[in-house]
């Protein structure tokens, strides 16, 4: 049944997806790469957020100031294909669009980097962890799920503090709307999770290179991913699939679980492996940031 597309909703998850970067590794790594390199060595026995966030404190002891990590912020790589690409769709009037983001980062990180590309109207809700400036100067962080409530419930180990399906669910019940479509803009591992929840009209725009693309590749079959899968590698190629988007979207019938764009003469792909072998040398992403994919 072919439908035209009268609303649709753009779901933005922010490292690596809207921003060009990691908000929470780029602040250290501008102001005091020290911490940063104490952080990564602690990361796989503490929650990332409460390193973040403990790595905070520290700055704030050694004289680091909110005005030098607003600077880091405002400086963070931000392409300005993707600043287009989102405020022509919000200028259209048709389709209308809605925009949501789902992030692990948090509020002040992403306010700030939002307000200094004049987007801080783009989202109707920003869902991430809490954060606030106190009097000090000291950014006050804490986890999106209070560690001592109830925790989340989800069916494809989310890590704990955030499920973004389970997010996403919530917004869709809030707005009490049916869009006509989703779009899926993300990059890491915990971004597979509300994609699976995706209906066939509905589309991901995976971020090549990183966990979820690795995920779709291994686990999207098995697991019923229903919605059309399109590659980019940068953020120019979002812009153009923004343009190219078709007024008309088909429902009721399961989509080709993926699509490679295999024509693309620039992309060689590699069968999914372990992550090590799995780096095929793209510009501004390291084998580091491969390991730390979320
Ligand atoms: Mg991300
Ligand atoms: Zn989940």
């Amino acid at each position: 049944m072919s439908k035209q597309v009268e609303k649709q909703l753009i779901v933005f998850d922010f490292d690596w997806s809207l921003a060009d970067q990691d908000s929470d590794r780029w602040i250290f790594e501008v102001l005091a790469p020290e911490i940063r390199r104490k952080i990564k060595n602690k990361s796989s026995e503490y929650y990332w957020t409460d390193l973040v966030a403990e790595g905070l404190r520290e700055l704030h002891e050694q004289g680091g100031t909110r005005e030098e990590i607003e600077g880091a912020l405002r400086i963070m790589p931000f392409h300005p294909a993707m600043i287009r690409g989102v405020k022509t769709l919000k200028a259209a009037e048709k389709p209308q669009t809605t925009f949501l983001c789902l992030s692990s980062a948090n509020s002040v990180f992403i306010s700030t980097i939002l307000e200094s590309k004049g987007l801080q109207d783009l989202f109707t809700e920003i869902v991430t962890n809490p954060a606030e400036w106190d009097p000090s100067g000291l950014l006050k962080l804490r986890r999106h799920v209070d560690p001592n409530g109830p925790q989340h419930n989800c069916p494809v180990n989310c890590s704990v503090n955030i499920c973004k399906g389970e997010e996403l669910d919530a917004f869709l019940k809030r707005q009490d709307t049916v869009y006509d479509r989703i779009i899926y803009v993300g990059d890491g591992s915990n971004d597979f999770c509300p994609v699976l929840r995706l209906r066939s009209q509905d589309m991901v725009l995976c971020r090549r290179y990183r966990g979820l693309e690795h995920r779709i590749a291994e686990e999207g079959e098995r697991a019923g991913l229903k919605c059309q899968v399109r590659y980019w590698a940068g953020a120019w190629e979002v812009e153009e699939i923004f343009k190219q988007l078709p007024g008309v979207v088909e429902s009721g019938q399961r989509a080709t679980p993926y699509v490679r764009d295999a024509n693309d003469p620039a992309f060689v792909w590699q069968e999914p492996g372990p992550l090590k072998a799995y780096n095929v040398g793209i510009v501004n992403h390291t084998v580091e940031s491969l390991y730390e994919a979320d």
